[in-house]
């Protein structure tokens, strides 16, 4: 599977201190192979090896990480952002009703998804109106009136005894009956052969110039694996579409579908579906997805929990030099980068005793803040990092034009440093530990 794959590939980089272009090399090798596997498309397979070695080669050694889970932590951010790209709502027209139209390959889960969108829209408060357009299959109507029973919705169809009727015309009697029976969302089921086929990629082209859909939702099953590019690219080409949703991702399909769809037509992934019952249907989660594709999800665990100890260790060390009086600037930075990763304050700052004044001291500096630090920071030598004592007036000037600020932010930094050391050491000092003047009460 990939997940062995990747894994002893990665064992093989373990241990080493840097990627080399031999490691990445090697390792994109075998992703390919692997997301091959996981059925993404060949094309699409070519475009993300070729993304993820670009990324890998200008990547900076993490000291967190080693480099099995760098290449791996680069894989996952890649695929989650092109999973999720623009991760959007569904669009829902000023005027009602709005219009969703539902296109895809027969058995791709049209008329399953219909009342599981209906489900899902009533308990936003909406009042959906189901449509049956495909007429094609004899029981295709029943079907979707079954489904529409099941979830309290009302479906529109041609009076039966009527032959088979035309879908352009029901789907513009059900848009009228919308607007006389308040229905503020009219979901669409239309007809799908096995096949991409011209006449009914025709028919459901007709459809949509007759409803006008603010979402036409492509609907794919998520086994259909290498298949995926030709059939999105049909529906593309044949109808058009603004969004996919994902059926079938309670198989065991690894779900290459998603990459694949996503990639080549841009259009974004909005609702999966994960069962045959109506509320087996969520949004669409990148993340979760990525890691499916992946197939390594403890391994992204614990990429996240090394990381996170990682911040954690240095926020340590940091701190219990603040209470000894050793404190240097780069500490104080690498203090303010690791509690501002970690999260709310308190979780760094429990550590020492009435240390919470520390957030005064926190309190205001954003991220783009942190940055201009950073940067002044950058901007002294190691002496001056290491005895700030030493910078005077013209040292504040060549660093503040060193770093691109005023003399004014290099000041301050300097100062709120001073006072987070005076802080620090009196606490030590009132609560005894560190090497702090006065030692206890
Ligand atoms: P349509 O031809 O596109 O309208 O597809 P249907 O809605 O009739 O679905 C075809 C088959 O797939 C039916 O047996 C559904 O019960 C089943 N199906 C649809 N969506 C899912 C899903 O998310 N998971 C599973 N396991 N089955 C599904
Ligand atoms: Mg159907």
């Amino acid at each position: 599977t990939l997940s062995d794959r990747l894994t002893s590939v990665l064992q093989n980089l373990r241990g080493k201190g840097k990627l080399s272009d031999a490691d990445i090399d090697a390792t994109a090798r075998e992703i390919r192979i692997a997301l091959l596997e996981a059925d993404v498309a060949l094309p699409v397979v070519r475009e993300f090896i070729a993304q993820i070695k670009q990324r890998a080669k200008g990547a900076e050694v993490s000291a967190a990480l080693n480099p099995a889970q760098q290449v791996v932590k680069i894989v996952n951010e890649e695929l989650v952002a092109i999973l999720g790209g623009e991760t959007r709502r569904l669009n829902l027209a000023k005027t009602p009703p709005t219009v969703i139209m539902l296109a895809g390959l027969q058995g791709s889960g049209k008329t399953t998804l219909a009342g599981k969108l209906a489900t899902w829209l009533k308990k936003q408060g909406h009042t959906p109106l189901l449509v049956a357009c495909d007429l094609q299959r004899p029981n295709a109507v029943t079907q979707l009136q079954v489904v529409g029973e099941r979830a309290g919705v009302p479906t529109f169809a041609p009076e039966p005894g009527n032959g088979v009727g035309d879908p352009v015309d029901v789907a513009r009697r059900a848009i009228d009956e919308s607007r006389r029976a308040q229905h503020d969302v009219v979901v669409v089921d239309t007809a799908g052969r096995l096949g991409v086929d011209e006449e009914l990629m025709r028919q459901a082209a007709d459809i949509r110039d007759a409803v006008q859909p603010d979402e036409t939702l492509f609907v794919v099953d998520a086994m259909i694996g290498q298949d995926a590019v030709t059939t999105a690219e049909a529906f593309r080409d044949g109808v058009g579409f603004t969004g996919v949703v994902l059926t079938k991702l309670d198989g065991d399909a690894r779900g290459g579908a998603a990459l694949s769809v996503r990639q080549v037509t841009g259009q974004p992934i909005l609702f999966a579906s994960n069962g045959e019952k109506l509320e087996d249907f969520d949004a669409f989660h990148p993340d979760r997805m990525a890691g499916r594709i992946l197939g390594m999800g403890d391994m992204l665990t614990l990429i996240e929990q090394a990381e996170q100890a990682f911040d954690q260790e240095k926020a340590e060390q940091a701190a219990a030099k603040l209470g000894t009086g050793e404190m240097t600037l780069e500490d104080f930075l690498d203090q303010m980068l690791a509690v501002r990763k970690m999260g709310p304050i308190g979780n760094l700052l429990g550590m020492l005793p009435g240390a919470g004044q520390m957030k005064d001291q926190l309190a205001g500096v954003d991220d783009n803040h942190l940055d201009r630090l950073q940067a002044i920071i950058r901007g002294m030598t190691p002496a001056e990092r290491a005895d700030p004592k030493m910078i005077n007036a013209s040292r504040r000037q060549r660093i503040a034009r060193g770093s691109g600020v005023a003399v004014r932010e290099v000041n301050d930094l300097v100062n709120r440093f001073f006072e987070a050391k005076k802080m620090m050491q009196q606490m030590a000092g009132r609560f005894g530990f560190g090497g702090g003047p006065g030692g206890g009460k």
